[in-house]
């Protein structure tokens, strides 16, 4: 998966290297006549910064993409109208002279910089994790080996609740066997006292662990849960322990952990420069890390992009025509929503003074140009990384990490204005657990926690990965089903419904279960998200009334209600 992408960037450095090249001559050209223009005693201050800006453009385009000797000579011409610019120098014939002379000296090395043995850019290689990302391997199988069969069969069946699909081992020798095999599981729960010894389970994945060419990840389970058991886990490479008997939701919480069963969305990096090219070669670095690029190269459409493109961070360039990066920068801390948004300058740029007069705006960093691919690739992911916690803190539910009660609202909105869009139906559900407070009265408010992650998991696994789960309140959660119909939404709610009611809690020494009640509303019956989330409330106080642990559909106007019969 890496090596296309690779190849992907360096094919696109080449033809913007080439591309570079084309446009100096009409570069010079520019120059040259904004010089004309100047001795002839034009307007000074606004054909300057034309000047600077084609000098300072040519200088980072130049550097990045590795003519060293044409950036050189450009930053020399950019610093002599950075001087008069600044000090409102008067444009003496001496100066104009100077910048002749420069743009000659460029001339000349345009054919002495392009030569082949200046091509090789160095620092090209993508860092090892990106490739280690694309280890394909099925994240829902786990051996689960255990020699009593009744406790396998147990777990096995917990675990399978929450999505997970359990291989069942009661012998060593057979988990050996199927150990040497292919794939790996994406984890393995293993007990440590076995009839062949009393620490024979640890001791077999200590055997086997140096012949695996992946990491393992592995949950010792034992009866006993003293220090000695603890340790002899830890030194068989053990990243769980859970004493028997075994908490599931727990194990779960360990597995979902130890399988990284969601892979991260891909970060969106928006890339604001004048220079098509530069823009597209920062787009093409990142993409090859996996990001998501948009690339605009007028200033003005920025605010119009960000309405659909929901950037995780922004990198602008900072000598723009008509609206400079400090602007622009400005400009976005100036809206509400933008205010956190993370903002890295791209330039060539290496005054200090004017590095920090860029950064007071508000913006989070300062890469100078040229910047090596892996630098500017972690540099990005750091930044867009650290947003996206803040964000999610923000957006989620602390407790289950579900989206909390507005935001989930606000998706609701955007997907019935998608599906209004798309011409396609959408369900609303609305669920909530049954006898909730007796679970918190009888067995404490720590296990009535856990239900609510259990059930909180259960609904995040499984949902399709298009559906949206959220927490509204206390013990009421609400989902929004996609491209789906009244009835479909139907199916996946009860056998989530009879899933959820098979898991078995422990507290206090005692095993209880739980379920919950949902309503469901569709849209288009329903015309807006306030209607859906209403009639869907409606439905569920019905099923709620009807006797608990059943789904209701809604029942609009004169139609009868639908209800499940309880099973
Ligand atoms: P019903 O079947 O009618 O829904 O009955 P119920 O007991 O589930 O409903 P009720 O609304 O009377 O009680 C909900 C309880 O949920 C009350 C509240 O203390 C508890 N609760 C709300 N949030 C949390 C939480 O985060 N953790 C725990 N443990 N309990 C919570
Ligand atoms: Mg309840
Ligand atoms: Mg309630």
């Amino acid at each position: 998966m890496a090596s296309p992408t690779t190849e992907n960037l360096s094919a696109v450095k080449t033809r913007l290297r080439a591309s570079f090249l084309a446009q100096l001559p009409p570069r010079i050209e520019q120059c040259r006549n904004s010089l004309a223009r100047l001795s002839s005693g034009a307007e000074g201050q606004e054909e300057l910064q034309r000047l600077h800006l084609l000098f300072h453009t040519i200088k980072g385009s130049g550097a990045s993409f590795g003519f060293a000797v044409i950036a050189e000579i450009a930053q020399h011409g950019e610093m002599v109208l950075r001087e008069i610019l600044d000090h409102h120098q008067p444009v003496t014939d001496e100066l104009l002279g100077v910048l002749h002379q420069q743009l000659q000296t460029l001339e000349a090395a345009q054919a002495q910089d392009a030569s082949p043995g200046l091509t090789e850019e160095p620092n090209f290689a993508l860092p090892m994790h990106i490739e280690q990302a694309a280890i394909d391997r099925d994240q829902r199988f786990v051996y689960l080996c255990d020699d009593d069969p009744d406790q396998v069969n147990q777990l096995a069946s917990q675990l399978g609740c929450f999505g997970y699909r359990i291989v069942p081992f009661t012998a060593l020798s057979d988990l050996r066997q199927a150990l040497q095999g292919h794939p790996l599981p994406a984890a393995i729960i293993m007990d440590i006292m076995f009839p062949e010894g009393a620490t024979a389970g640890a001791d077999l994945l200590l055997e086997l662990r140096g012949q695996f060419k992946q990491p393992l990840p592995t949950i010792f389970m034992s009866s006993r849960n003293d220090f000695q058991m603890r340790l002899n886990s830890v030194k068989a490479g053990g990243n769980a322990f859970c004493p028997k008997p075994v908490n599931a939701a727990e194990m779960v919480e360990s597995l979902d952990y130890l399988t990284n069963r969601t892979p991260p969305e891909p970060f969106n990096i928006l890339i604001v420069d004048d220079d098509p090219d530069i823009s597209r070669l920062h787009a093409s670095i990142l993409e090859s890390a996996g990001m998501t690029c948009q690339v605009v190269n007028v200033p003005e459409q920025v605010l119009e992009v960000l309405e659909h493109f929901r950037a995780d961070l922004v990198l602008m360039d900072l000598y723009m025509p008509h609206c400079s990066g400090l602007e622009l920068a400005s400009l976005l801390r100036q809206i509400p929503g933008f205010v956190s948004l993370p903002i890295i300058y791209v330039s060539s740029e290496t005054n200090e003074a004017r590095q920090f007069k860029a950064l007071e705006v508000g913006a989070d960093g300062f890469l100078v140009k040229p910047i090596s691919s892996g630098r500017m690739i972690e540099e990005v992911r750091l930044r867009a990384e650290r947003m996206r916690t803040l964000r999610s803190l923000m957006i989620r539910d602390s407790l289950t990490g579900l989206f909390n009660h507005n935001t989930i609202l606000q998706f609701l909105e955007l997907a019935v204005a998608a599906a209004r869009r798309n011409q396609c139906s959408l369900c609303f559900a609305m669920i909530d657990v049954d006898f909730f407070k007796k679970v918190n009265d009888q067995y404490g408010h720590a296990a009535g926690d856990q239900v609510l992650m259990a059930l909180s998991r259960t609904l995040r696994l499984r949902l399709r990965e298009s559906d949206l789960v959220g927490r509204y309140g206390g013990e009421e959660f609400a989902v929004v089903l996609t491209d789906s119909t009244l009835q479909g939404a139907k199916e996946m709610l009860e056998q989530l419904r009879l899933d959820f009611s098979r898991v078995q809690f422990y507290a206090e020494g005692q095993e209880f279960h739980c379920t919950f009640s949902a309503g469901i509303a569709e849209f288009p019956t329903c015309a807006d998200s306030r209607q859906l989330a209403e009639v869907a409330d409606r439905a569920l106080y019905r099923a709620k009334h009807e006797g608990r642990n059943r789904v209701a559909l809604m029942c609009v106007e004169n139609q009868e209600p639908l209800t499940n019969p309880s099973s």
